[in-house]
């Protein structure tokens, strides 16, 4: 008998009729007390995670103006914008989610994981506890699979929207280090960048989403 039942889904609770949406939390703003209060909890939810719900949807309209008019001149500043408030709401909507009233146990096949990439449960649980205190300045410590390795990965997360946003799935994507494209393009990246979509491979782009849809 499998021991793990499945989570309430992100993609149902946080994202209806097009729209990001402040989901509701699985538990009363009491629940948690005395070790996270309920005030505490209630303005973390309604005011810091609704402002990136907020920030979200509005940086995704200015985009789709951006699309229609062709006009891409703020295009890194709203790149930075989804990021900021995407990643907000991703790793917000997984953090309310991450604590339940008086903790739980560690389901069985958790624990082989950990085991498999930590060496024990005690060893993952000390190095995610010893990584979140170190984070530096604003962050999370995030506990992640890797789906190619198999393995989880221990992670520090300064700030959170360093240009990614937690949770997505990479499809396709274009290396701009000037190592990928110096000999033959020099300083000329959008020179590369055009030769690169005249090489892109959608085909790939799309088993790739295919896979992470199922
Ligand atoms: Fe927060």
């Amino acid at each position: 008998m499998p021991d793990v039942k499945p989570a309430t889904s992100l993609l149902t609770t946080s994202y209806q009729n097009g729209q990001f949406v402040l989901p509701s939390l699985p538990y009363d703003h009491k629940a948690l007390e005395p070790l996270y209060d309920a005030r505490t909890l209630e303005i973390h939810h309604t005011k810091h995670h609704a402002g990136y719900v907020k920030g979200l949807n509005t940086t995704l309209d200015k985009l789709a103006a951006a699309r229609k008019s062709g006009d891409y001149g703020a295009v890194t500043a709203l790149s930075r914008d989804l990021a900021f408030h995407g990643s907000g709401h991703v790793l917000h909507c997984l953090f309310w989610n991450s604590m339940t009233p008086g903790g739980s146990k560690t389901p069985e096949m958790l624990a082989v994981a950990m085991k498999d990439s930590f060496g024990s449960v005690e060893a993952g649980q000390a190095q995610f506890a010893a990584a979140t205190k170190a984070v530096e300045g604003s962050g999370w410590g995030v506990l992640a699979y890797g789906p190619v390795s198999d393995k989880l990965f221990i992670l520090q997360c300064e700030k959170h929207q360093n240009l990614a946003v937690w949770g997505v799935v990479p499809l396709l994507v274009c290396d701009v280090w000037e190592h990928a494209y110096y000999l033959l393009y020099q300083n000329r990246r959008p020179d590369w960048v055009d030769a690169f979509m005249k090489l892109a491979n959608w085909e790939f782009a799309a088993q790739r989403l295919a896979e992470a849809r199922e």
